[in-house]
């Protein structure tokens, strides 16, 4: 089921360099720069299209687009059930991880929804 809740935490909680990092050489291509990640937008092709950090959401310098994870999905030929499948699975792994990493830390967010 997607609810608002997922679809959120995709878009804000799953960092957009890792999404990249996943796709590898099904996405666009993508440098870190001057600590900010870029990648190729999807919209112009110039590779100006940069991850805000705070929101998770990239902007691209050259055309104005703004694309997030499911946009990206959606514009590398994904349907939008399919695209939050993937998103989905990559997010339930980063927050195993994390949580491995930071043992018991964070109490206040929502649990992984574990099916
Ligand atoms: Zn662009």
């Amino acid at each position: 089921m997607i609810t608002r809740e997922l679809l959120r935490a995709i878009r804000n909680d799953l960092p957009m360099k890792l999404t990249l990092t996943r796709l590898g050489h099904h996405g666009p291509r993508s440098k870190e720069f001057e600590g900010y990640f870029r990648f190729q937008c999807p919209h112009c092709d110039e590779l100006r299209a940069t991850v805000n950090p705070k929101n998770n959401l990239a902007h691209c310098f050259s055309c104005g687009q703004n694309t997030n994870n499911i946009d990206l999905l959606m514009l590398l030929g994904h349907d939008f059930v399919p695209a939050v499948t993937i998103l989905r699975n990559w997010l339930e792994q980063y927050r195993r991880d994390l949580g491995q990493e930071k043992a018991s830390v964070d109490s206040d967010s929502p649990a992984t929804v574990a099916s």
